[in-house]
């Protein structure tokens, strides 16, 4: 099978050829049919955060595709289903967070494309407890992309406290950005959108965001301090800067949240200010497994869309340089049905 694998963090991907892995007892064997591209993948094959993985390892934690084989002790999954492949690649299911609902807190956590092989590549094992189904009637190609760029957001506009009413900056809209806008929405919030392309602003509008602010020529904070301010800022671009203007939009009681991973990302927060403003500042992981199923739920029920473009995992390389320069739509996904 093909795969796309980080040897080197200096180093581009490499198209390797390695052999159909065999499931052990607990795992199933998934044939992929898409894969998307999330900008944590590039953290991940420039070792961009201080933990690290260990080269070489295939990354991809945006997988969808069909169970082809089941372990001997898989008990929920069965061979045929579409099932998705997401950042959580197990928990240990026993610890406090894990039975609490909070398995994206687990200690003992693995990660898909990460400290495990994850979906860049034709076949992928997982987990069978851990994989989630997909809905018949969604394209596996939109599936994708909702697997980590979906229910990030989606889980980070529940710890935002958005409800009717509210007024909900996003700050960036990218892969994640573009359905964090469309998150807000469904949350009943005024919406704010910011980024630095033309593109980029001109999706916001399209997919109708009450404001669209240019971090370039704008002072955000100011502007939004003019509409009175945000109740919750969901900080996605990769930019050190953007998190400290998304911090000077919030209003009064108002929530900070950081979702986006720059390499040495940085929050600098003045304390007179936090506490006089009662500001809450909180982080936000990935989503559970039962936040997923919602999110593929919502998205059957015609509440998002998911804007893509597909690519041949062979161009790996060059996909990683669009994203860089910010010339995609939204998200890139590697189409594995040929
Ligand atoms: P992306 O590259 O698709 O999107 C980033 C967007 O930010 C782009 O549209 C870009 O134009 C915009 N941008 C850049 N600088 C900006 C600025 N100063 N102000 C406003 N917008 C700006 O990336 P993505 O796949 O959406 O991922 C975003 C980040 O979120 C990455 O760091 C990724 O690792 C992280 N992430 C975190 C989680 C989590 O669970 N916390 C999950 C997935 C991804
Ligand atoms: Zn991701
Ligand atoms: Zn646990």
């Amino acid at each position: 099978m093909k795969a796309a694998v980080v040897q080197d963090f200096a180093q581009p991907l490499v198209i390797e050829d390695r052999p159909v892995p065999t499931p052990a007892p607990h795992q199933v064997l998934v044939r992929l049919e898409a894969s998307g591209i999330c900008h944590t993948d590039i953290h991940a094959a420039h070792g961009d955060w201080p933990v690290k993985p260990s080269p070489p390892f295939v990354p991809g934690h945006e997988g969808v595709g069909i169970v082809e084989a089941v372990g001997g002790q898989v008990r929920h999954t069965k061979a045929g289903e579409r099932v998705a492949i997401a950042w959580l690649a197990d928990a240990c299911g026993r610890c406090d967070h894990c039975v609490s609902g909070w398995e994206t807190l687990c200690l003992g956590q693995h990660n898909s494309g990460y400290s495990v092989d994850g979906a860049y590549a034709e076949y992928a094992l997982a987990h069978g407890d851990y994989v989630v189904p997909v809905p018949d009637g969604i394209d596996p190609l939109d599936a994708a992309p909702l697997t980590c760029a979906g229910v990030t957001t989606y889980k980070a506009l529940k710890v935002s406290g958005a409800r009717p009413g509210t007024r909900v900056l996003v700050s960036g809209i990218g892969g994640l950005g573009h359905l964090a806008l469309q998150y807000a929405r469904v949350f009943g919030a005024e919406t704010i959108a910011v980024d630095i392309t033309d593109d980029k602003l001109a999706l916001a509008r399209e997919l109708g965001a009450d404001h669209v602010l240019d971090a370039r020529t704008q002072d955000i904070a100011a502007e939004v301090q003019k509409l009175g301010g945000a109740d919750a800022a969901i900080a996605l671009a990769v930019s050190n800067a953007s998190f400290q203007a998304a911090y000077a939009s919030l209003r009064r009681g108002g929530t900070l949240v950081l979702v986006a991973l720059p390499a040495g990302g940085k929050l600098e927060l003045p304390v007179f200010e936090t506490v006089l403003n009662g500001t809450k500042v909180t982080g936000s992981i990935v989503g559970t497994r039962q936040d997923l199923a919602e999110v593929f739920r919502l998205h059957a029920l015609g509440r998002t869309r998911v804007i893509r473009e597909t690519r041949k995992l062979d161009d790996v390389n060059t996909c990683i340089e669009e994203v860089l320069a910010g010339k995609v739509s939204a998200r890139l996904v590697f189409d594995l049905r040929s």
